[in-house]
C-alpha cells in the first residue's frame, strides 16, 4: 500500500496538527489540544479513525460522531517484521484512509480496538494471542507519527462502547455485550460506567468456570471454563464429548457424519451448526446442549451485573442467530436470580468493534 504523502494543503494541515499536538503534550490536556486555533473551519465535520486490530486482519473505518461510516479498509495484518513493522503498517494505512477526507472534515483522533490483553494504562498490548510477538506499544508511537490523540482498548470493551453509543444500548445505563467467536468475551457497563478492573481485564467473562468437573481444557490452561465448551474454536471439543454418550447407531444415522466429512476429529463449529440447520436431530440436540452451557454463562453475567440488555455478537452468533439465541432464552431462567433482560443479536453486526473504536475517540471523557 502506498504511503500517504498529501497535497501541499494537507501537508500544511499536518504541520499545524503537529504544532497542536506538541501544545497538547505540553499542557497534557486534550481540551488544550482542542482550544488551539485551527486553520480549518471550526464547523468542520468531526471525523475519527476506528481500527479493529486482529491477528489475521486489520479492519479500519473513517466515521463521524453520528456513527456514519464514510469509508473502510481491510488488510492482512503484517506480522513478519515484529512490533515495529506492525506500527509502521498501522501508520501507513491510517494515513492512506485519511487521504479520503473531504476538505470540510477534521480528524479528531484514532481509536484502536485490539484482541489480547492490555497493560493497566491501556497503552500497550501485552499479550496478543494470534501474533508471533507480544508487548506491542501502540499509543505512543502512533501519536508521535500521526500527531493526534490515539486510544487503545480491548476489542470486547470497545464493542460495549460501540453498543452504548451507537447501537442497542443508547438509552440504558446497564449493558453487557458478549461475543461468541473464536473465543468468548464481553464488555460491561454498570450504572453508566464501563468496567475495567485493576489491569483493564474485567471483560474476561469467557474464563468463568461453568463445569466444576473440568472435563474440557481451556486455551488459557485452566479447566472447565465457559470458552472451553462454547467458543467457535472449542465447540467441536464439546460436541465430541457429547457424542461419547451416544450409541454408534445414533451417530451413524446422523447427518453430522456427512457434514464432518466422516471425520469428527476435524469437525468445525460450522459443520455442526450447518447440520443442525438441515434438520439433523443429533446435531440439534448438541446445539441445544451448547445453548444450555451458554445460558449458564449468561445467567452468571445477569446475576453479577444486572444488565438491562445483553447484546450478542461474534461470528458464531452472527451466523447462527436463532440456534445460538433461542436455547439461551430457553434455559437462562433456570440459573438466573436477577430479572432476565432482553437478550438479542447486536444491531451493529460484524462492525460492532469498529463502532466502538470510533466511539472511543468521540466519547474519550467517558472512558
Ligand atoms: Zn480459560
Amino acid at each position: 500500500m502506498e504511503v500517504f504523502c498529501g497535497t501541499a494543503e494537507l501537508a500544511e494541515e499536518e504541520r499545524l496538527n503537529s504544532l497542536r499536538f506538541l501544545w497538547m503534550k505540553k499542557c497534557n490536556s486534550f481540551e488544550a489540544f482542542r482550544s488551539v486555533p485551527k486553520r480549518r473551519n471550526e464547523m468542520a465535520k468531526k471525523i475519527a479513525v476506528g481500527v479493529d486490530l486482529g491477528g489475521t486482519n486489520i479492519r479500519m473505518v473513517l466515521g463521524d460522531e453520528k456513527g456514519r461510516i464514510l469509508s473502510r479498509m481491510n488488510v492482512r495484518t503484517e506480522s513478519r517484521k515484529g512490533p515495529e513493522g506492525l506500527i509502521q503498517q498501522l501508520v501507513r494505512i491510517i494515513r492512506s484512509i485519511m487521504s479520503n477526507l473531504g476538505s470540510d472534515e477534521d480528524v479528531l483522533g484514532v481509536g484502536v480496538a485490539s484482541a489480547g490483553t492490555l497493560d493497566a494504562e491501556r497503552k500497550t498490548i501485552k499479550i496478543f494471542a494470534n501474533l508471533p510477538f507480544n508487548n506491542i506499544p501502540i499509543v505512543e508511537p502512533l501519536e508521535e507519527e500521526l500527531k493526534m490523540p490515539v486510544h487503545l482498548l480491548n476489542d470486547c470493551s470497545a464493542a460495549a462502547i460501540g453498543e452504548k453509543m451507537f447501537g442497542a444500548g443508547r438509552n440504558v445505563e446497564n449493558l453487557v455485550y458478549i461475543t461468541i467467536s473464536t473465543g468468548i468475551g464481553g464488555g460491561v457497563y454498570v450504572d453508566g460506567h464501563l468496567l475495567f478492573g485493576k489491569d483493564g481485564n474485567a471483560h474476561e467473562i469467557g474464563h468463568m468456570t461453568i463445569d466444576m468437573a473440568g472435563r474440557l481444557l481451556c486455551g488459557c490452561g485452566k479447566r472447565g471454563h465457559w470458552e472451553a465448551y462454547c467458543s467457535g474454536k472449542n465447540i467441536p471439543n464439546y460436541a465430541r464429548l457429547l457424542l461419547q454418550e451416544k450409541s454408534s447407531e445414533e451417530i451413524e444415522r446422523s447427518l453430522l457424519v456427512k457434514f464432518s466429512k466422516d471425520n469428527f476429529q476435524s469437525m468445525t463449529a460450522k459443520d455442526l451448526y450447518d447440520a443442525a440447520k438441515s434438520g439433523d436431530a443429533l446435531s440439534k440436540e448438541i446445539v441445544d446442549k451448547i445453548g444450555e452451557a451458554n445460558a449458564l454463562g449468561f445467567a452468571n453475567v445477569i446475576n453479577l451485573y444486572d444488565p438491562e440488555i445483553i447484546t450478542v455478537g461474534g461470528t458464531v452468533a452472527l451466523k447462527n442467530e436463532d440456534l445460538v439465541i433461542n436455547p439461551i432464552q430457553k434455559y437462562v431462567e433456570n440459573y438466573a436470580v436477577n430479572r432476565v433482560p432482553d437478550i438479542k443479536i447486536t444491531p451493529l453486526g460484524g462492525d460492532v468493534v469498529l463502532y466502538g473504536a470510533l466511539a472511543m475517540v468521540f466519547h474519550e471523557n467517558n472512558l
